[in-house]
């Protein structure tokens, strides 16, 4: 019926329009008056999504008279082009032939993988062959890949962290699907944090704990996810710390994420964060200027799309956040050529990158910690030098634990950085003067004004 489906969209839209967003999605499943459709990329999903969801739930609803739900997921550009190949749509004609092989295998093996990806949460456009290596990264693709290649027993557990949009999900997907791709019989669990948390929580309001326990014990590999946003949730790490030991008795592969280093994670018990700290620890930085570049060149060819050098490099030079922000800039100038079907002007892209946040984000980016404290010092009446300095006055204490504060709350420093621009000091001293300050804010209206007046005279300040 999805046939029937596109055949009837086709014929309210223009044959153009068509072909360029409907021979991209293709369709997976149904189940429960729910249609699962795929596409092999983000961006192509939420255009179709923005454009024609309605449609396509009209549509659908209009032929099977029910009120009919669409759900989207991305898998690779090839699966979709294996589903709609015309000869994938005649099963029923293959299936009556005498059995042919050589022509039925591949099929069914393509079909297993879908499955598998499906239970297994993994996201299959993410792999080793489109991460883009550099410098900021090679340290945590290799462990990546050498845990894929032989899960539970080099690695175990690992952690990679790392600012957003860096690629530790990428890294996590790849390591997922290079080990159901190679070694099918493993079974793989990819979950979020967040979806750990919300699973556990379901199971406990419908007394099926035993049912989750289960089900993330009995895997051969965990991937999880973000695990920043365990903080303060207690039972949740309870529950993980658990299911943790269980798995690393019995030589299971984990890998987890996380935003930061985990000593700079709060609200994590220490037996768990010991875990997690226990194997192997690999870091993501931000990438320089030719693995931006790189990453750039990698990602038109993907789209199969061109754009001049000359803008190529405006972006890599202007976007130097992460890796999210610079694919962001590529598909907004893209889907620009693309609407308009014409070749993007440098003075055209100059003026689309001017308006993207992920620009005003690396902006505050820049701010420099000798920024933070001369902003403060003035503001206390000390010279930068004293904050600076060894001296432990109250009249300096203060104002130095406010510029420790502000520069972990608004710069990306770590607090290793952040203390040796205070004059050599410890990450814990940094650490100390965040939650004094913090913890001061809380209790003071008047103090956590003055701070916050601080932080919002710094976010204006550029550079
Ligand atoms: P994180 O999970 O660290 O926030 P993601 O893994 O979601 O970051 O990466 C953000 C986007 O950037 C994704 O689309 C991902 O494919 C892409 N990306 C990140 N790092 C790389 C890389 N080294 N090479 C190619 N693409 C990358
Ligand atoms: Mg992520």
């Amino acid at each position: 019926f999805w046939q029937e489906t596109a055949s009837r969209i086709k014929d309210t839209l223009p044959e153009q329009e068509f072909n360029t967003w409907f021979n991209r999605i293709a369709y997976l499943k149904s189940e429960d008056k729910k249609v699962i459709l795929a596409g092999a990329s983000q961006f192509i999903l939420d255009t179709v999504i923005a454009r024609y969801r309605d449609l396509i739930v009209n549509t659908l609803s209009e032929l099977t008279g029910e009120d009919i739900n669409v759900e989207f997921a991305v898998i690779s550009r090839s699966e979709i082009e294996q589903i709609n190949k015309p000869e994938g749509n005649a099963k029923e004609k293959e299936e009556k032939q005498e059995p042919v092989q050589t022509q039925a295998k591949p099929k069914i093996s393509n079909e297993k993988t879908l499955r598998m990806k499906v239970e297994s949460n993994l996201n299959p456009s993410y792999d080793f062959g489109n991460f883009v290596i550099g410098d900021n990264s090679a340290f945590a693709y290799n462990a990546s890949l050498a845990i894929a290649k032989n899960p539970g027993s080099s690695y175990n557990p690992c952690l990679i962290y790392g600012g957003v949009g860096l690629g530790k999900t990428h890294l996590l997907n790849s390591i997922g699907n290079f080990i159901i791709n190679n070694t099918p019989e493993l079974k793989v669990m990819y979950v979020t944090a967040e979806m750990f948390t919300n699973e556990f929580i379901e199971s406990i309001g419908s007394q099926k704990t035993q049912h989750f326990k289960n089900k993330f014990r009995k895997v051969d590999v965990l991937l999880i996810d973000d695990i920043h946003f365990l903080q303060g949730k207690d039972s949740t790490q309870e529950e993980l710390f658990h299911t943790f030991n269980n798995l690393y008795e019995s030589k299971k592969q984990m890998v987890f994420t996380c935003d930061r280093p985990i000593s700079e994670l709060k609200n994590i018990t220490d037996r768990l964060s010991s875990r997690f700290e226990r194997g192997l620890n690999v870091d993501l930085q931000p990438p320089n200027y030719e693995t931006r570049m790189a990453i750039l060149k990698k990602k038109l060819i993907e789209r199969g799309s061109s754009m001049s050098e000359e803008i190529l490099n405006y972006i890599a030079t202007n976007v130097c956040t992460n890796v999210r922000d610079l694919e962001s800039s590529l598909t907004k100038l893209i889907a620009y050529s693309e609407l308009l079907s014409q070749e993007i002007s440098f003075d055209k892209a100059k003026e689309l990158l001017g308006i993207l946040p992920s620009l005003a984000a690396n902006a505050n980016q820049t701010l420099s910690i000798d920024t933070i404290i001369k902003v403060v010092g003035e503001y206390f009446n000390v010279s930068s030098f004293e904050i600076k300095g060894k001296k432990k006055n109250k009249s300096l204490i203060q104002p130095r634990q406010i510029a420790m504060y502000l520069s972990r709350d608004i710069t990306e420093y770590s607090t290793t950085e952040i203390g040796t621009e205070f004059g050599g000091r410890d990450h814990t001293t940094v650490m100390h003067a965040y939650d004094r300050i913090e913890s001061l804010m809380k209790g003071d209206e008047a103090f956590a004004n003055t701070v916050q007046k601080l932080k919002r005279d710094l976010t204006n300040v550029k550079k």
